[in-house]
């Protein structure tokens, strides 16, 4: 079984069920560097839109996954960062749609929705999962540590006017981090903005994953479903993952290698992914501890894996 380097999964996605990510960047690459990422720190913080991955070399691995005729619920494109930096992300999402057969996930940060050309791109997708987890531009400056160029008011804008255009489902996502937006009537500035978009579905969420700052603390799922209700429509609270996931073919380390690369997972998370009982799941995981190529960590009382 050959492995691919710029596919993953399918992985277990809390959201879109058995996900098939699609990396469209180099580790890690982003316009934003929130202290919550489960990527990791940004590297490079940028907003410059450029062709960082061969779109030629991403096409040529999705027709070869698609041959395969492996199951999957969502071709996302998501991954080491904020895939609209990836300038020609708009033909990824074309080709998907093409096959016919898995459908299309924008998995966006929302910080280049005020550019006409991303927002042209991004209405290709048949999901767009946007996150909106600010107010104004201090609020947006303290949960997410942006590219100084970037302008909250104009990022809110880019969004409203992509309701106006798109016409496909807008999945909206606040990330709530306890002590920067977790108050009550933060929330609810949040939710006054957010009813401005006109979502399709609002989801709540917090760190679950080990995040790129340590100290970040996430929310409890009570305080979190009050915050939900805030919200019109009412939000979703985005719970752990539990569906079961089907996966008849071999499993290559090389696949567990990629998937813990893109996010840190239990191993549970992985044998709900390869259709591994929890026993060898964590053997292979202990073998690529060993191998130097999987390193793991706690995060309250779990252990995850992640990626070398
Ligand atoms: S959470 Fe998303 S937007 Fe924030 S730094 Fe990570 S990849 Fe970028």
């Amino acid at each position: 079984m050959n492995s691919f380097r710029h596919l993953f999964g399918p992985v277990p996605s809390r959201r879109f069920g058995r996900s098939l990510g699609v990396d469209l960047l180099p580790l890690k690459t982003c316009t934003l560097d929130c202290p919550f990422c489960e990527v990791g720190l940004t590297t490079q913080r940028t907003l410059e839109r450029k062709e960082y991955v061969s779109t030629g070399a991403i096409l040529a691995e999705l027709t070869e996954w698609s041959a395969r005729n492996e199951p999957a619920d969502f071709i996302t494109l998501a991954g080491s960062g904020e895939p609209t930096l990836h300038s020609r992300f708009g033909e990824i999402l074309d080709f998907v749609a093409g096959q016919r057969r898995v459908r299309s996930a924008l998995l966006t940060n929302s910080t280049l929705f005020f550019l006409p050309e991303v927002r042209q791109a991004a209405a290709r997708a048949d999901v767009v999962k946007a996150t909106l987890s600010a107010w104004d531009q201090d609020s947006f400056a303290a949960v997410s540590r942006p590219h100084p160029d970037l302008r909250f008011d104009r990022i809110l804008d880019g969004l409203q006017r992509f309701r106006d255009e798109y016409s496909g489902a807008i999945w909206m996502e606040v990330f709530i981090v306890p002590g920067v937006n977790s108050e009550p009537d933060q929330v609810q500035r949040i939710a006054a903005l957010a009813q401005t978009i006109r979502p399709d579905r609002i989801q709540l969420n917090t760190t679950v994953r080990p995040p790129a700052e340590r100290h970040v603390q996430s929310i409890s799922p009570e305080a979190l479903t009050k915050l939900a209700a805030l919200f019109t429509p009412a939000g979703e609270v985005i719970a752990r993952f539990s569906g079961g996931i089907r996966r008849e073919a071999g499993v290559h380390p090389d696949s567990i290698v990629a998937m813990l690369q893109r996010r840190p997972c239990t191993a549970g998370d992985v044998g709900h992914a390869f259709s591994l009982a929890d026993s060898e799941s964590e053997r292979i995981l202990n073998d690529l501890i060993r191998a130097g190529r999987v390193r793991a960590e706690l995060r309250e009382g779990e252990r995850y894996y992640r990626g070398g």
